[in-house]
């Protein structure tokens, strides 16, 4: 790959339609010196309301390749709620003072009709078993949601075969959807997509808990009953790291002390495929490698977590 220089600090390129978005990308490509040697191209997709977590992932992208594409598109299909999709947070100003900060080339905000302009697609990606547990059994459809726009922003950003340069394309996702990460990289290896998909680690705020858009619908006292999610993960970790029995039973019984959060799921599992671990946490010390999944809803408000283990 070429070597990225820090950029000059300069307005994002903005555009709205799929057309502009190939068009722009060529030109940032062309204008790269010298000509007609190898580029890179990094692909952030996002549904905006940005925060750090989403800035670590985009400064990320940007220290990794020549040109950088932010999308921020509010993905009605994959909300199988419409209270949820319509209370969703959009900050599209403050979400470009980020991204101008961040070093982001262009910005590409579509509406619903460039993205769907025959409704809702006929021809669905199936996200399969995996895609119904998990955040799946609680949210119908959503991963055949997320699948399907993420599918087509892989496709918008592509590059463009008139450069005509070699430019290798990645597309950037935080660890924190450990599950829609895991089925964006089977989508990508399954469709054969020319795209390396590369993961950036969960930012958390000092006292721990994930930065997520969704934090902001939470009261100062839920935020803070929110924190046993990360209390609940650590207390697991230290016993992996030491290699004792894991008794994720303890980590759940943290739950039940916070009357304000309501525990969906708390489970061991397979990092590189979701499969809920064999290994018997009761008495087996903890060797092997795993990936600790939570969900909770504090207030109406849903969050989830995850900790690698082992590694
Ligand atoms: P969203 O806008 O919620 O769809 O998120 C856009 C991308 O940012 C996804 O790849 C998320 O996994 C990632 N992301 C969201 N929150 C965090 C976080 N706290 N740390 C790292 N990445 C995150």
């Amino acid at each position: 790959m070429s070597t990225t220089a820090a950029p000059a600090l300069r307005a994002p390129h903005i555009v709205t339609t799929t057309a502009e978005l190939s068009a722009a990308i060529a030109r940032e490509i062309e204008a790269l010196a010298p000509s007609g040697t190898a580029a890179t191209l990094g692909l952030v997709p996002t549904m905006g309301a940005l925060h750090s977590g989403h800035e670590s992932l985009v400064s990320t992208a940007r220290e990794q390749n020549d040109v950088l594409v932010v999308s921020i598109f509010v993905n009605e299909l994959q909300f199988n709620d419409e209270h949820d999709f319509e209370s969703y947070p959009r900050t599209l100003d403050a979400d470009m003072e980020i991204l101008a900060r961040a070093g982001a080339d262009i910005v590409f905000v579509p509406g619903d009709e460039e993205v769907y302009p025959d409704g809702r697609p006929l021809v669905k990606i199936d996200s399969g078993a995996l895609g119904e547990k998990f955040e799946g059994a609680s949210r119908p459809g959503h991963f055949d949601g997320m699948l399907a726009v993420v599918a087509k922003l892989l496709h918008y950003s592509m590059p463009p075969a008139s450069v005509g340069r070699p430019v290798a394309y990645r597309a950037y996702f935080g660890a924190k959807d450990a599950q829609q990460l895991v089925l964006i990289n089977r989508m990508v290896a399954d469709l054969n997509y020319p795209v390396d998909v590369r993961s950036v680690p969960i930012m958390r705020t000092a006292e721990g808990l994930a930065l997520s858009s969704r934090n902001q619908l939470l009261t100062p006292e839920q935020a803070k009953a929110a924190l046993v999610i990360h209390r609940a993960l650590l207390l697991v970790k230290e016993r992996a790291d030491r290699h004792e029995p894991l008794y994720l039973e303890d980590a759940v019984g943290l739950f039940e002390m916070e009357p304000q959060v309501e525990l969906d799921y708390f489970e061991l599992v397979d990092p590189r495929t979701l499969q809920e671990l064999a290994f018997n946490c009761q008495d087996t010390p903890f060797t092997g490698e795993g990936l600790l999944l939570v969900a909770a809803k504090v207030g109406g408000v849903r969050l989830i977590d995850n900790m690698r283990l082992g590694y």
